[in-house]
């Protein structure tokens, strides 16, 4: 009860009340003991305030989330209830290269930001790590709820000042509403499925949630945990192997690709589950089972006497920058006995761009074993020409998408010609990608382009096929020749 003192302070009191036994059924006998329990009462909000607010950020957390989410939800009283999922894109990375108090500083600036840009009745909260969530009810429209979403954007879009830097941190916001009593963790799961898709759809943007998404997510669901069992009884990845050649058509190189036939039969192509493991971190360990399988396929091949000419293994941005890549190299290329000559690695432009101090890193570490290193799909990654040279890497693979036009299109020959000029500047090798024609052919070799890979000369093959083009070392045919001889 609230009781007032003399002096007409108010104050939370206890009031214990209890009857004395007289044995008479005529007077009763009661005992009032009133407390005063300003002090616990204090202790219980203290209590209850690290119970239900994130340290860090003083935002609730999830358990008051979710508890005031599911009471809403079963009471019903507004028309629409609807879920903000918010994830920043780069925190992890200012984490780890700025330090955690600048990670901490940065979470704060984000709550400061997010309780500008709520309402007092919206409730915002920190789900984890660099995950919040805003839940708001009324009378919400999808026009609304995405003008709201935009003005969350727009505040997150003003850059962080951060240890004298200046930061941009892009937020994805996946949004999910309700006009009918369902779970609470079914609504967070459908708002966090639609963040994803905002990631996809290239971040720092929002999606809403549908139906169709979760049924594309129970999919990925699907393949990865059968890319999970395919990874811990390792016999459904084989690898396919694509030459290259230079100029006169002799193969300089093979380029090793992953297929995955799961066990119901079916093929899975990797441009499919490729993205499915780069979100699981199951990568990792797929590009090491890989990297293995095809050291495998080096040693079993030199021990036929075949030559065999570097072969080419696609490494994922995420391992790259995993801190474990250059280890994993060095000691499986030890134990199949095998010099860094023997490989190449590849790696997308887009994650280059993405962190490339600790690329440079780790790229030097893989050269100084003599391994040859080549920039896949270079051209699609908006990374800006200048820092190339500065780049620790040996090759420029020029994308599919500027070959498959370059004989064509005006603008894509002259890409193509730039990249080619630039990379002889700096002494890089090219690479044309998805060489599909002789026209494209004939463009790119006037042009100076050294090495050229795609269906026009060779469809990736299996192992034996590989055998049969390179068995013997005469027989490493040329099939610029063969087809001048043709047309002869
Ligand atoms: P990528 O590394 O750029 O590989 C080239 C892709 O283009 C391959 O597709 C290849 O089969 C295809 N290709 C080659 N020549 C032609 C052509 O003339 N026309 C057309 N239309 N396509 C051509 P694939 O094998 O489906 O691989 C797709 C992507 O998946 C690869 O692109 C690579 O990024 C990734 N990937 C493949 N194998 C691995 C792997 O073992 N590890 C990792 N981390 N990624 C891999
Ligand atoms: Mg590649
Ligand atoms: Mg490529």
């Amino acid at each position: 009860m609230q009781l007032r003192r003399y002096d007409g302070h108010q104050f939370p009191a206890e009031l214990t009340i209890t009857t004395a036994d007289t044995h008479t059924k005529v007077n009763k006998e009661y005992t009032l003991h009133i407390r005063d329990i300003t002090r616990q009462r204090k202790l219980q909000n203290k209590l209850q305030h690290l119970a239900y607010r994130d340290p860090l950020t003083e935002l609730y957390n999830r358990a008051y989330f979710m508890q005031d989410l599911a009471s809403k939800l079963e009471l019903n009283d507004v028309p629409i209830i609807s879920v903000f999922f918010l994830d920043l894109d780069r925190f992890k990375k200012i984490n780890d290269t700025l330090g955690h108090q600048a990670g901490d500083d940065l979470l704060k600036e984000v709550s400061a930001r997010l309780r500008k840009v709520t309402r007092d009745e919206d409730v915002i909260a920190r789900w984890g790590g660099d995950e919040f969530v805003v839940m708001l009810s009324g009378d919400l429209s999808e026009t609304l709820l995405a003008k709201r979403a935009n003005q969350i954007l727009e505040v997150m879009r003003e850059p962080v000042q951060l240890i004298g830097r200046e930061l941009k941190i892009p937020t994805s916001i996946g949004i999910a509403y309700t006009a009918t009593p369902i779970e609470a963790n079914t609504l967070i799961q459908h708002a966090d499925i639609a963040m994803y898709f905002a990631k996809e759809a290239g971040r720092d943007t929002f999606r809403i949630f549908e139906p169709e998404m979760a049924l594309r997510a129970h999919r990925n669901f699907d393949h990865e945990q059968a890319l999970r069992r395919a990874l811990s009884n390792k016999s459904e990845m084989t690898m396919v192997y694509q030459p290259k050649v230079n100029q006169h058509g002799v193969i300089v190189g093979l380029e090793a690709l992953v297929r995955w036939q799961r066990q119901d039969g079916s093929f899975f192509s990797p441009a499919e589950f490729i993205p499915i493991a780069e979100e699981t971190n199951l990568i990792i360990p797929l590009d090491e089972h890989i990297f293995d399988l095809v050291c495998q396929q080096i040693t079993a091949w030199r021990n036929r006497n075949m030559r065999i000419p570097p072969v080419a293994i696609n490494i994922s941005g995420k391992n790259l920058l995993s801190g474990t890549l250059v280890q994993y190299v060095k000691s499986t290329l030890a134990e199949y006995q095998l010099d860094g000559t023997s490989i190449e690695i590849e790696v997308t432009e887009g994650v280059l761009i993405d962190d490339i101090e600790r690329c440079c890193q780790v790229l030097s570490e893989l050269r100084e074993l003599n391994i040859r290193i080549a920039i896949d799909d270079f051209g699609t990654g908006y990374s800006s020409l200048s820092y190339l040279k500065s780049l620790p890497v040996d090759i420029l693979k020029i994308d599919k998408s500027f070959v498959d036009e370059c004989a064509a299109s005006q603008e894509d020959s002259k890409i193509c010609s730039t990249v080619i000029s630039l990379a002889d500047g700096l002494k890089l090798d090219t690479v044309a990608e998805g060489v599909e024609n002789e026209a494209q052919f004939e463009f790119l070799r006037r042009l100076g382009c050294h090495v050229y890979q795609g269906y026009y000369f060779y469809r990736p093959q299996s192992a034996a096929q590989i055998e049969a083009l390179l068995g013997q070392p005469q027989n490493v045919i040329n099939l610029v020749q063969q087809k001048a001889e043709k047309h002869a």
